[in-house]
């Protein structure tokens, strides 16, 4: 029997609030998704009440998980700060999600940042970013944690993506995540990588409807509900672009470094800076700049032409003084071969396409090598 919107609101109902009334009264909640038997929404109350709320959190999760049916419950707590409010007093959340403060000076130690927790298990989280949509940043996140496995690391990949998360699709997976023992998702095992998307919960247009703080809590949520096990690299597919969102989640996962993927036309390099001044804010090192579908190469006679101008990203690394990590062809078979589930580096891995993303693995590999060696 399926589960419905009403046996979930029936069940908050029956959870109090810190209002003293039925969370269901509260006027906190956002719309509530319900997709085979995976329940997806968000508490939406004020960073001054975050901490009272985070028990409730906690008890609205539990219920939901507790109604026949439901396989998997997300619910997160989202704590927008009023213009001009005081920021909160800092804590360290249990299993929810810290109140945004993007105001505070990254890493002071008051920040959230400072008390943010590593993930148990997982050497470096790090984050591939890009200014915007469509420049070809999952399809690289999957690529760069394939070709970071073959360098004998153990890669976990979490798809971020919440406005359009591709990783299903990428990846031809098609099962939802199982719960372990104490409820924490188990995350599914692909090519060797420990995989687990947003879109594995939550139906692709659904996703497109979330608001920024409901992204970063949903993101947090999916890093420390998840059992990654153990990992060097857990490979973070970020949101598009350079907001708040992306801010705020930057700010709020224990990031190693970031990536950031162009495309060598203008405009998405002037994206891309804005992705670094956004890390710099945060105190996250780039670990570089990827040029995407950097030249066309003809898939018939090799022949390759630079239909986009050619070396603009490399020139930026060079003017930003950040690492320049490659150039990856825009080329027929990376397209069809991730449109088919099957990526390149999976099934090419002899090609030169796998071999670009393993040596831009390497060159992650050896500036993240202190931090694996530590672990
Ligand atoms: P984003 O995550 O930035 O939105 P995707 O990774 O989903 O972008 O890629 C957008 C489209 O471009 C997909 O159809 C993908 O197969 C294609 N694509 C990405 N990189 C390349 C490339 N180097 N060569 C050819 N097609 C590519």
């Amino acid at each position: 029997m399926s589960v419905t919107q009403q046996q979930v609101l029936d069940c908050l109902s029956k959870v109090t609030s810190p209002r003293g009334v039925a969370l269901t009264n509260a006027n906190v909640l956002s719309a509530i998704s319900v997709s085979d038997g995976k329940v997806f929404f968000s508490i939406n109350v004020e960073a001054s009440e975050a901490r009272a709320w985070e028990n409730v959190r906690a008890q609205a999760e539990a219920a939901v998980r507790a109604i026949p049916g439901v396989t998997a419950a997300m619910i997160a707590l989202t704590a927008e700060r009023k213009p001009g409010a005081a920021a909160p007093a800092p804590h360290r959340p249990a299993q929810g999600v810290p109140p945004v403060a993007s105001h505070r000076p990254p890493h002071s130690p008051a920040s959230p940042m400072s008390r943010q927790s590593e993930i148990p298990g997982v050497a470096a989280v790090i984050a591939v970013a890009s200014g915007k949509g469509g420049v070809g940043k999952s399809t690289t996140a999957l690529n760069l944690a394939l070709g970071l496995r073959d360098l004998g690391l153990r890669v976990g990949l979490l798809d971020a993506d919440i406005y359009g998360p591709s990783v299903p699709r990428l990846t031809g997976i098609r099962e939802k995540p199982e719960l372990n023992d104490d409820k924490k998702m188990i995350p599914i095992a692909r090519f060797g990588l420990a995989i687990m998307s947003i879109g594995f919960l939550v139906a692709e247009d659904t996703a497109m409807i979330w608001r920024g703080p409901m992204v970063m809590s949903a993101i947090t949520q999916m890093l420390r509900d998840v059992v990654w096990g153990t990992l060097d690299i857990l490979v973070v597919d970020m949101p598009p672009g350079t907001g708040d969102a992306q801010l705020t989640l930057a700010q709020n996962v224990p990031l190693k470094g970031a990536i950031i993927i162009s495309t060598p036309q203008d405009l998405s390099l002037i994206d891309a800076r804005r992705g670094l001044a956004m890390f710099k804010k945060v105190n996250v090192p780039v670990l570089g700049i990827v040029e995407n579908m950097s030249y066309f190469q003809c898939p018939h006679c090799g022949t390759r032409s630079d239909i986009f101008g050619h070396g603009g990203a490399r020139h930026e690394a060079e003017r930003l003084a950040v690492p320049f990590l490659g150039e990856i062809p825009l080329h027929m078979s990376i397209r069809a071969t991730s449109d088919s589930g099957t990526p390149v580096v999976e099934s090419e891995p002899d090609g030169p396409h796998a071999a670009i993303y393993r040596a831009i693995g390497a060159n992650v590999r050896d500036q993240l090598k202190g931090v694996i060696a530590a672990a």
